[in-house]
């Protein structure tokens, strides 16, 4: 099923799940362990990211440094495969424009078809320290709304070649929102009238980055629907469990955290974990207390913390 029509067809709560594929070289079971973790909070779907390549640097023997190239974690449509098709649960692929020609998009969409995978969540992808040179034969898009299009046209059949009778690949399509901005825009409300255009390209709904105080996604949602954005916006919430990431998380996903959530941490730094339950917790009864109707967790694959969370919600 669509992720839209898990959202239209649903009266109770919904609690979807993010991971990321395991490391080059790590066990695929890591992920059918975390699945079956989740299992008995029945996600409508899950997300699955997608990385693009990075270079890395290797001491030869005699000392000499070789640069290569590698995607850390690949897998993310096989990963999708498996979920969908051993726990019957819809996942979503994360499909990027960086480091992917359309041509290898079309292929990717393709492949994604045949495993009978109906959802994607179409992005820019994070900035690395590589960047691949595409052949002048292949294309690219700029923006996610332009990789939007690609994908909305071929609802229509329309692939990047003209084929005759070509088979429609029908997609529902998640795009990135951001209640505090996105870092390179130069304010909201720029950021909000490019995100309309991922909407008015085909996007089906939004997921947002994370944000630790609920005002800034109520006021988001709102400044949202006055320019005309009708689609669903699901909070997408992340649970802080160690004290250093005071300093990572608006420092890699450049959002703020709350003072009363900073002091808390200072205070008793061997209670992260606690606190970081606690304010998740509240956080989410009060999205659910509002009627929001999907709680989307990053949980980078750990699932202790978020399965506390899920059991101490009253809905
Ligand atoms: P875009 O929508 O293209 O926007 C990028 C910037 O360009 C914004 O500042 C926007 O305001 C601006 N812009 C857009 N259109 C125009 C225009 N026409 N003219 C001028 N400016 C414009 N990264 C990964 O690598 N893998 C993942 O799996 C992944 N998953 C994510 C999931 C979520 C829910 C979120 C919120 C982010 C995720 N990211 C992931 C990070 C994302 O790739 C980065 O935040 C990236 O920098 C932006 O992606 P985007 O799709 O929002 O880009």
């Amino acid at each position: 099923m669509k992720v839209i029509e898990h959202l239209e067809n649903t009266n109770e709560p919904l609690f979807s799940f993010e991971i990321i594929p395991p490391a080059r070289g790590s066990s695929g079971q890591d992920i059918i362990n975390i699945v079956e973790e989740l299992q008995p909070f029945h996600p409508p779907f899950i997300d699955v990211t997608s990385h693009s390549a990075e270079a890395y640097y290797e001491e030869l023997n005699g000392g000499n440094i070789k640069r290569r190239i590698r995607r850390k974690r690949p897998g993310t449509i096989g990963i999708c495969g498996v979920i969908q098709n051993r726990f019957n649960i819809d996942t979503v692929a994360h499909l990027l424009i960086r480091g992917f020609s359309k041509e290898e998009t079309e292929d990717a969409l393709i492949e994604l078809n045949y495993l009978g995978i109906h959802n994607v969540f179409a992005l820019r992808g994070d900035e690395t320290n590589y960047k691949k040179p595409i052949e002048n034969s292949k294309s690219v898009n700029h923006y996610t709304s332009d990789l939007v299009k690609q994908i909305s046209a071929l609802s229509n059949g329309v692939y990047l070649e003209e084929i005759l009778n070509s088979v429609p690949l029908d997609f529902c399509i998640g795009v990135a929102g951001y209640p505090e901005k996105h870092f390179e825009a130069p304010n909201l409300s720029t950021d909000i009238k490019h995100l309309k255009m991922k909407v008015d390209a085909g996007a089906d709904y939004i997921t947002t980055q994370m944000f630790f105080d609920n005002s800034k996604y109520y006021s988001f949602v709102d400044q949202c629907k006055k320019i005309g954005i009708q689609v669903p916006i699901i909070p997408g919430i992340k649970i802080l469990n160690l004290k250093r990431q005071l300093t990572n998380i608006p420092k890699n996903f450049h959002v703020d955290l709350p003072e009363e959530l900073v002091e808390e941490v200072q205070k008793n730094p061997d209670r992260v974990e606690e606190i970081g339950i606690e304010w998740t917790r509240k956080q989410s009864q009060d999205l659910l207390d509002k009627g929001v109707r999907c709680l989307h967790f990053y949980i980078m694959n750990d699932t202790k913390a978020v399965i506390k969370v899920l059991n101490g919600l009253k809905y």
